[in-house]
């Protein structure tokens, strides 16, 4: 048995959208380009198994949060609180413990679902404009 709780900390903290108009708007209405579409496809493809924290040496999750990041960063309907969210997935994967990430590419490897370590990337980028607005 794997306890995933600390992973559902992690996206209780930043994995959703806020929709404060009473309901959800219809997702056609929103134009969305293609090549944003299908990474956010590629993102959400995670399934939370936690294989990339265990074979990790340093037992990172940077991974699984730069999958559930991007996932809502790239779309549209996530970008409003883009800065909010990535500072406090963050934030979470830290008080939970996980350790940094030092780019070995064995989470990728053993991925399931193939997601990129490129992801990582571009949580880092989405984390350094966020503190440098000062957020
Ligand atoms: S191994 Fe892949 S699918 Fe599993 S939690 Fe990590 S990023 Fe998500």
């Amino acid at each position: 048995m794997v306890n995933r709780s600390a992973f559902d900390r992690v996206i209780q903290a930043g994995g959703f959208i806020s929709v404060n108009t009473g309901g959800a708007p219809d997702g056609n209405a929103v134009p969305v380009p293609k090549t944003d579409s299908d990474l956010a496809m590629d993102a959400a493809a995670c399934i939370g198994c936690g294989a990339c924290v265990a074979v990790c040496k340093n037992a990172s999750a940077m991974l699984f949060v730069a999958a559930k990041v991007s996932h809502l960063n790239l779309l549209p309907q996530g970008k409003v609180e883009k800065d909010r969210r990535v500072l406090n997935m963050v934030r979470q994967m830290d008080a939970e413990g996980f350790g940094n990430c030092t780019v070995t590419g064995s989470c990728e490897a053993v991925c399931p679902k193939e997601i990129s370590l490129s992801f990582i990337a571009k949580m880092n980028r989405d984390y350094g404009v966020a503190i440098l607005k000062g957020k």
